[in-house]
């Protein structure tokens, strides 16, 4: 089968694998319905994570089961199915507080640019739809195996509530999937910062009522001005770097809560500064797999459609135009069909 590897910053070849195997009796190998490439695909992309020796990209995916280990029950060739970028058995005790992604046994998946790719703990990780769904829902519920999972984490994370006023500091495909889950929430007043029209549009139809397009303090003195001067109830920081999460921490209310779901990068938070902020802070890998059936749903019921944040959709050989589109900033996030 033929797949991405990264070899070097920048340097994303398409390439002939060894096809996946059954390593595990837990494990599956599912046929790629369609993938796509990640915004934290990027941090390696950029030189900005060491690369190491060349190796396979991708941890986002929706396919077709190909094949089940002996252990696996519940899944059958031929089944549509959705999973999480961290998998999980679904036993362990942080699966079962709500935790799949502090799994016992978890894996990250990092190969899933590819025809094929092998789940571990498939069982657990893996759900299927009933039929297969329409090819107009897949990117739909591609986004649900990262993006809008993340998302709704986030929103989770800030406890987002009916009637709340939330603040989502990026604007990128986490981001777009974030004012969805607050939208969903029930948040009143959902406030994005963005300087990009387009992203600041697809924010509005998600549901966004108020653009903040300037940054810094002036990003802040501006939040307050739209929140009767004290900072949002739930802030959702979907960037990850140190400028974002002073935006969040700034931006939120004293007792208000910070969902942090961008992969810090030199993030320091102060820790006499929060003390006194009364700000709670929480975020981590997102949960995916404790949202899917609801998410799914939502997406197979019409309710969202973060398949939205895909504005490029590539053949999977042309995998590196992909990573170039969205490193230059000229896509949101890159959908690649097989
Ligand atoms: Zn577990």
């Amino acid at each position: 089968m033929r797949g991405a590897v990264i070899h070097a910053p920048r340097d994303v070849r398409f390439e002939t694998l060894a096809d996946p195997k059954i390593v595990h009796p837990t494990d599956a190998i599912i046929r790629t319905a369609v993938t796509c490439v990640c915004g934290s695909d990027l941090w390696p992309y950029r030189g900005l994570e060491p690369i190491g020796d060349p190796h396979p990209m991708g941890h986002e995916y929706v396919g077709f089961v190909e094949e089940v280990g002996s252990e696996v029950t519940g899944l059958r060739p031929g089944q549509f199915v959705v999973g999480s970028f961290a998998t999980s058995d679904n036993t362990c005790a942080n699966c079962r507080n709500g935790f799949p992604s502090s799994c016992l046994h978890r894996e990250f998946m990092s190969s899933c640019q590819a025809e094929y790719v092998r789940i571990p703990n498939a069982h657990g990780t893996l759900v299927a739809t009933d039929e297969v769904p329409g090819e107009e829902f897949w990117p739909g519920l591609l986004a649900v195996s990262d993006v809008m999972g993340t998302g709704w984490w986030a929103a989770d994370a800030a406890e987002v509530g009916p009637g709340s006023t939330a603040l989502v500091v990026g604007d990128g495909a986490v981001g777009l999937c974030a004012v969805i889950a607050a939208k969903e929430r029930g948040a009143e007043r959902i406030i994005v910062m963005s300087r990009h029209a387009s992203r600041q549009e697809l924010a509005r139809e998600f549901g966004a009522t108020d653009v903040v397009t300037e940054r810094g303090d002036q990003g802040v003195a501006r939040i307050k001005d739209l929140t009767g001067g004290i900072g949002a109830d739930s802030v959702l920081e979907c960037v990850g770097t140190a400028e974002a999460m002073r935006q969040a921490l700034h931006g939120a209310r004293p007792g208000g809560s910070v969902g942090f779901v961008g992969v810090p990068h030199e993030v320091a938070v102060d820790g006499q500064e929060l003390f006194f902020s009364h700000v709670g802070l929480r975020g981590g890998p997102a949960p995916v797999r404790r949202y899917l059936p609801d998410l799914i749903e939502r997406v197979l019921a019409g309710r969202i459609d973060p398949g939205k944040v895909f504005d490029l959709t590539l053949p999977l050989d042309d995998v590196a135009e992909g990573y170039r589109a969205m490193d230059e900033r000229r896509a949101i996030k890159t959908l690649l069909t097989p």
